[in-house]
């Protein structure tokens, strides 16, 4: 299913908001890495998922109307084996018909854990006075404590998303910190031009949201992306 596809359908469907399944299919038709995700419908289909995918795996729960999964459990990283995705499939169900009771499940996500990287955000949004805008920034726990970000106008290029990248302090622990091995500023900039591309190339979406973004020596992946369209 190609972009303009998925988008119409949610308009169709009355969304605003297109979870990470349909995000990640936008994000890998615009050469932006997501990690290998499954939808499954029921156990049986979570642990022949994770079985073909290998362990470690995460599970997500799938729904139209839960914009943020880990606010009502429904995020489980970590499981290394079948027992362990067994009950954290109970817990995962448990979770979410305790905090959304009404809404309408999808499925879950099964997907293969990614290694810890440097966390950041990349973004994107609509200026009433300046259009499609990029977003960058600092990822994980401190991101309300540094509020460290930076904006530029989209679409952009190479350069110009490199020089956003420096304009930010997480660039410093990107280059690498005592000793550690410096990030694929090169991929990550391909992210931010590629980013940049989507939010200019289609003005039915209102944002975007890829947080988190790990970065590694080799390549970055969207670990979570979420689109949602003008309403
Ligand atoms: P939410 O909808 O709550 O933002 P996320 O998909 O971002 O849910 O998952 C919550 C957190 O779980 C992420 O911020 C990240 O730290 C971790 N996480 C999610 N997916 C993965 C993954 N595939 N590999 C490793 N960690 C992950
Ligand atoms: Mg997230």
């Amino acid at each position: 299913m190609d972009c303009r596809k998925i988008i119409a359908a949610s308009i169709a469907a009355g969304d605003t908001v297109i979870p990470e399944l349909e995000a990640q299919k936008i994000c890998r038709a615009y050469n932006i890495s997501c990690p290998t995700t499954v939808l499954a419908a029921d156990k049986e289909q979570c642990l022949t998922a994770a079985q073909i995918m290998g362990y470690p795996v995460v599970i997500k729960i799938h729904s139209r109307q839960i914009v943020h999964k880990s606010d009502v459990g429904g995020v489980i990283v970590g499981i290394g084996g079948p027992e362990q995705l067994d009950e954290a499939y109970d817990r995962l169900m448990n979770n979410v018909g305790q905090n959304c009771p009404d809404a309408e499940i999808g499925g879950v996500l099964v997907q293969k854990q990614m290694p810890k990287g440097i966390e950041v955000v990349v973004g994107g949004l609509r200026n009433d006075q300046f259009g499609p805008v990029v977003m960058f920034g600092m990822g994980g726990i401190y991101v309300e404590v540094f509020k460290d970000v930076s904006f530029r106008l989209a679409p952009l290029d190479k350069d110009e998303a490199a020089r956003q990248v420096r304009d930010t302090k997480v660039y410093k622990l990107l280059q690498g910190v005592r000793g550690d091995k410096p990030c694929d500023l090169e991929a990550l900039c391909e992210v931010l031009v590629n980013t940049g591309k989507l939010i200019a190339e289609y003005p039915e979406i209102a944002e975007l949201d890829f947080n988190p973004v790990f970065c590694y020596p080799d390549g970055c992946t969207v670990v979570d992306a979420r689109l949602v369209l003008k309403s």
